[in-house]
């Protein structure tokens, strides 16, 4: 191509931006919103208490999948914020946990830290991440291929703003708990925006200092107890009920991070990218994708039967009404489409499941130490594993001993199972053989399947039984199984394109791109496996 020839069409693709196709029906913004660890049944328990204008605006005039399930494992948040967006489970997307072990560096990574890209608006390291290991596109690519769109990402936590917001948004923002400021990398750009800077200078952390979190609610409105067993402490606490106290001065930035400010901060960052950006007034709609993180760190400390969850869920309906009336005030409802999900779901505590009469079990952690000493008995001392912990149930084999001991890798791998499956705390173990065949059965195996990355997954996966919780915390708990307390989301679709109603249809995580692909008339991204739920759709 000539020297010609290359600027003709460089200014033919730039010019291209001004004439991009749109169609009569096209909203002029799209809000993507992910509460993370929002399990379905907080909007079903707490619904009475909401207000008008918040969730309630979804559930009742917009479309909710009342059934919405996450198709693979690990259901924690990198993966699930690369996935809805994405279409892909980890099998496609890469994005195979918040962090795991990597086999070429053969260490531990962030699913979003990136060693090549420098912080901006902060000197310490929380700048450094891009959505560089994210393999593909998300919808937000997608609407800037179609439409132009001006794509802006926000959270607290970085993968929160990373990954939905797919290769190469307007801007991506996460907070730096270090300074109490949000921050973005020189991926992104080199310098922040001003608003941004002018919203860090409003110092909106400091302000929470000697906040008190106390119920909204009268406390007979509270289900379940506030002495709930299981239960762990707020930074700096020594109570696990109310009244909370923030301390900022005391315990750091990141103290307000598991209480209802958390969601404050982030809804006015969500108000003013709305504003600084002028987001919904342009020809083309724009995305804006918000994350609120911090019923996820209440979660993890209270669980989900706590009066601290109840309390978080009904203050974050609060949030989302004045965010929906900013945006019926500024651009209009009607020419707004909302997309709410949740990256995962949580587990009750073992403790509270237990007295349900549930088999609620805390793994002690000590399951790769019992397993190398088991390998050394059968097969004599050597480093058979190359990392010495679990990785979202990943088994890493050392195939350099396998091969210097001369080990066929499946006869050790039927051994590990074996174990495995001995000890009574998994229910299922795939190795890396039947995953590349796809010799799966039954929704535990799909899942599985699903969240098996082939360049970067294990050698083995494991999968522990319903009610139990990995890792050797003696409080709280988590999240990652395929079970219905993880995976059953809500997704909530509102706007023009869609039809009303509660909807009960077998749906997943990955249907939600392929669902707002055919809303907006759009092809769908490359990894989405995903299929539109026809019956949702104002004219399909
Ligand atoms: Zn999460």
């Amino acid at each position: 191509m000539t020297k010609f020839n290359q600027v003709f069409w460089v200014l033919v693709a730039w010019l291209g931006l001004s004439v991009l196709p749109a169609h009569a029906q096209a909203p002029k913004l799209v809000v993507a919103i992910v509460v993370d660890q929002l399990r379905y049944d907080y909007l079903e328990r707490f619904e009475p208490h909401f207000s008008t204008n918040g969730f309630r605006l979804l559930m009742e005039r917009g479309a909710f999948m009342t059934f919405g399930r996450y198709n693979y494992v690990p259901t924690v948040t990198g993966p699930g914020h690369a996935s809805y967006l994405s279409g892909g489970g980890p099998a496609m997307h890469g994005i195979m946990g918040n962090s795991w072990f990597d086999k070429k560096t053969r260490q531990d990574v962030s699913c979003v830290s990136d060693s090549k890209v420098q912080s901006v608006g902060t000197t310490n390291s929380s700048g450094k991440a891009s959505p560089h290991r994210f393999i593909g596109a998300t919808m937000a690519d997608q609407m800037r291929l179609h439409f132009g769109s001006k794509v802006i990402s926000a959270s607290i936590k970085d993968r929160g703003s990373i990954l939905a917001a797919g290769k190469k948004p307007a801007g991506a923002y996460w907070y730096d708990a270090d300074t109490g400021r949000f921050v973005t990398s020189s991926y992104y750009m080199q310098e922040l925006p001003s608003w941004v800077k002018e919203f860090n200078n409003r110092e909106l952390p400091q302000s929470y200092e000697g906040r008190v979190w106390e119920r909204l609610l009268p406390e007979d409105s509270y289900h379940y107890s506030d002495q709930g067993i299981g239960e762990g402490r707020l930074q700096g606490e020594t109570n696990t009920v109310f009244n909370h106290i923030v301390a900022v001065s005391t315990n750091g930035f990141d103290t307000f991070y598991s209480t209802p400010f958390g969601d404050h901060l982030t809804t006015e960052l969500g108000l003013a990218a709305l504003k600084g950006e002028a987001l919904g007034q342009g020809q083309h709609p724009d995305l804006l994708c918000l994350s609120f993180s911090s019923l996820d760190g209440c979660g993890h400390i209270f669980g989900p039967y706590s009066h601290e969850i109840q309390d978080m869920v009904v203050r974050l309906d609060r949030q989302l009404e004045r965010l929906f009336n900013h945006l019926e005030q500024t651009i209009g409802m009607d020419n707004v489409t909302v997309v709410l999900t949740s990256d995962h779901g949580v587990a009750p505590t073992p403790e509270f499941a237990k007295a349900m009469g549930l088999n609620g079990t805390r793994e002690g952690g000590n399951f790769m130490t019992d397993l190398m000493a088991r390998m050394d008995q059968e097969y004599g001392a050597g480093k058979y594993f190359l990392s010495p912990s679990l990785s979202y149930g990943n088994i890493f084999l050392n195939y350099q001993t396998l091969k210097e001991k001369q080990l066929a890798p499946t006869a050790v791998m039927s051994f590990i199972r074996d174990y495995a499956l001995s000890t009574g705390f998994y229910q299922a173990c795939y190795t890396r053989e039947q995953l590349l065949d796809g010799r799966v059965s039954g929704w535990i195996g799909q899942c599985v399947l699903n969240g098996f990355n082939a360049e970067r997954s294990g050698d083995l996966v494991l999968v522990n039984k319903p009610f139990a919780i990995p890792g050797s915390s003696k409080t709280g708990t988590t999240h990652g199984s395929p079970y219905s307390y993880d995976s059953h989301v809500p997704i909530l679709f509102y706007g023009k394109a869609f039809k009303p109603g509660r909807y009960a249809d077998e749906f997943y995580i990955t249907d939600i791109a392929a669902t707002l692909a055919s809303a907006l008339r759009i092809e769908g991204p490359p990894g989405s496996i995903g299929k539109p739920c026809v019956r949702i759709l104002a004219t399909p």
